[in-house]
């Protein structure tokens, strides 16, 4: 029970994300303008690249920060298992080019190899969760089995990110009455299987992507297949032209407790 966050925990730490962010690109427009050379010669490589992105980046966040009602606004929420991975920048990429938050449910395995791309994700408003430390069916696992996968993960990407994660996703749904009591987080399950990690197409994963996701729901992709991340800026558009607003799982549930150890399907 001590490791479960509250909303308002959390919702202070996305404001401090923010807060942050905004105070990191400040130095940066105020040595563009500044008179001061020396300071944009010295950081030649950070600079270019801080220049570029502060804008979207803080943007991005802003938009993730921002109050969605999502009981009056058509939402829904992209998430990503399984990573971080090899195509995971790429994603990133393109979600900060469409100015949209997605939710990474992370496996705690991958975070040492990809710190940088899960700081990343914070600081461009994307939603870290946890998705267990390496996979198992957690209906295996002894109670103590489970709390470490648990709290290992968590760990890592406060490590990596600063960032504690408040909601956790069981691979493969893969749970019960006592996994939800030793997990001590609520579950977010979903309500739209793409099974792009079966069909590796990426016209299907534009396809389903796009027409499946009704008000409400949470859709699921992996960001470890090439397949997928090449099929999300077509699903981005094409959810926006069909006017629904994109959302972090926080957000979508934004008004609403949700309950360590509980289920959560769609809004
Ligand atoms: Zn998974």
């Amino acid at each position: 029970m001590k490791r479960v966050r509250s909303a308002a925990a959390l919702v202070a730490a996305g404001a401090l994300a923010a807060g942050a962010l905004t105070a990191a690109g400040a130095p940066a427009s105020a040595a563009t303008k500044g008179p001061d050379d020396s300071r944009t010669g010295a950081p030649t490589v950070a600079a270019p690249g801080a220049a570029e992105s502060t804008p979207e980046t803080t943007e991005v966040t802003a938009a993730a920060a921002k109050k969605v009602d999502c009981a009056k606004v058509k939402c829904v929420a992209l998430t990503f298992d399984d990573g971080p991975g090899k195509h995971t920048k790429r994603l990133l990429d393109d979600l900060r080019k469409a100015k949209v938050p997605a939710t990474f449910f992370i496996l705690g395995q991958n975070v040492g190899g990809n710190r940088a791309l899960v700081k990343r994700m914070a600081a461009e408003g994307h939603e870290l969760a946890n998705h267990t430390w390496s996979h198992p069916q957690l209906t295996q696992l002894s109670d103590a089995a489970v709390r470490s996968q648990i709290s290992r993960t968590n760990k890592a990407i406060k490590a990596a990110s600063g960032v504690t994660p408040r909601l956790m996703r069981p691979p493969y749904g893969a749970t019960n009455a006592r996994v939800g009591r030793a997990v001590g987080m609520p579950q977010i399950m979903w309500s739209v299987d793409t099974l792009d990690w079966k069909y590796r197409d990426v016209a299907r994963n534009v396809r389903v992507g796009v027409n499946t996701p009704r008000k409400g729901d949470i859709v699921l992709f992996h960001d470890i297949h090439s397949t997928t991340v090449a099929a999300i800026p077509k699903v981005v558009a094409g959810l926006k032209k069909r006017g629904f607003t994109l959302v972090t799982v926080s957000q979508l549930y934004a008004g609403k407790k949700l309950k360590p150890g509980g289920l959560y399907y769609k809004r």
